[in-house]
């Protein structure tokens, strides 16, 4: 067993679905990895790339961590047990001689490639990721549908009101009972009359999350959580500063409806202080980090595993991302529920192109891998990095 090739390729991606509207500046790295284990005449390729929300990590990958993995010896990446590639293993040789602390963004680095080494595992076993997944870790196999909601309502430049009213119509035409839109680009006014808006279209306050993306300081944050504490919403995500656990704190101590933090922490370290010093209160708040910024699966356990020994339950995650690798982790660990990204940040938010979500539950894809075959316009962007 061993690793014959590696591509990574930076792709733009934006926001909105309409190419029309400025895109916002974010781009992810795709990835390629390709093993000496043929299935059907070909050699398994497990693809990849660095979820949404970050940015592309190609010269960290093509300097640094696919290096590591190319460069590892026979057997050196082999689940003794089972003979087929150990991602565990992939993951200690892509952390081999890093450094304590300075996590930075090489975490979103790490965490492309092992989402290539789960999808290439999985083909290899010629299994569903899920189903691989839960057996690798001891876990039931997960056999139903997982609850998702709908993520979208970044601000128009144009229009907005029409068009944000348009956009959660098409989310519950899909079959999306939860939605959560964007706050805090603008004046807290506005971002209170977009919220009135979208709660006309659904059936309470407990069917919508808002998401500040980070913005507000601690005089913003506690103004907004006065003023969106009457709608009971669904929960109140990334407030502030990821690191400024006091005003983290503050909001826990006033706000009594839930909130959701944790999407921009990418190690278990920063976790743990989230922990200690967030306010985050055990069975009321949400836990949004993203298993692929979080260094991939093997991290994205630690963060898990420092929260359920600080007494909480697997089912406060609900992972950010919004795409098909997600789906399948909350799956497979037993999470609380997936987000979903069916219009924007496209080709890779949402989940196949024949799944069905109905009544704001998706089901696993019959796929072996991620199932990113059954994708149409990703399939195609992925096999045109393999075809160079
Ligand atoms: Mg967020």
């Amino acid at each position: 067993m061993r690793i014959l090739n590696i591509r990574e390729r930076r792709i733009p991606i934006s926001r909105y679905a309409d190419p029309s509207v400025p895109p916002g500046g974010l781009d992810t790295s795709i990835v390629a990895v390709t093993t000496d284990v043929v299935r059907g005449s070909e050699p398994v390729t497990g693809f990849g790339f660095a979820s949404i929300g970050r940015f592309a990590q190609g010269g960290l990958i093509r300097e640094r961590f696919a290096p590591r993995l190319s460069m590892a010896g026979v057997g050196d990446l082999v689940d003794s047990d089972t003979g087929n590639l150990d991602p565990f293993r992939a993951w200690d040789c892509m952390m081999a001689d890093e450094k304590t602390g300075g996590h930075g963004e090489r975490s979103v680095a790490v965490g492309a490639l092992d989402m290539a080494i789960w999808d290439a595992a999985a083909k290899i076993a010629e299994l569903p990721l899920y189903q691989l997944m839960a057996g690798r870790l001891g876990r039931p196999v997960h056999s139903g549908a997982v609850p998702v909601y709908a993520s979208g309502g970044y601000p128009y430049p144009q229009d907005d009101s029409s068009r944000l009213e348009a956009e959660i119509s098409a989310l519950k035409d899909w079959g999306y009972t939860h939605v959560k839109i964007k706050i805090g680009a603008g004046p807290l006014e506005t971002d209170l009359s977009r919220i009135e808006r979208v709660l006309k279209l659904l059936p309470d306050g407990s069917h919508l999350a808002v998401d500040a993306m980070n913005r507000f300081d601690r005089v913003a944050a506690e103004r907004a959580a006065v003023q969106l504490q009457p709608f009971g919403l669904r929960w109140f995500e990334d407030i502030c500063d990821p690191l400024d656990y006091e005003t983290q704190s503050e909001i826990g101590s006033l706000y009594p409806h839930p909130i959701a933090a944790g999407e921009a922490l990418f190690s278990r370290e920063d976790a743990v202080n989230l922990i200690r010093y967030g306010g985050l209160r055990a069975g009321r708040d949400v836990l949004v980090f993203d298993p692929v910024h979080c260094y991939g699966v093997p991290g994205y356990l630690r963060i898990i595993e420092a929260f359920e020994q600080a007494g909480w339950a697997r089912t406060s995650f609900q992972p950010h991302g919004g795409h098909l690798f997600a789906l399948h982790l909350v799956a497979a660990l037993g999470l609380g529920g997936a987000e979903s990204n069916p219009h924007n940040f496209q080709p890779f938010g949402g989940f196949t192109d024949a799944m069905n979500v109905s009544d704001g539950m998706a089901t696993l894809p019959d796929a072996v891998g991620i199932g990113f075959e059954k994708r149409g316009a990703l399939s195609a962007l992925f096999q045109s990095l393999v075809d160079g």
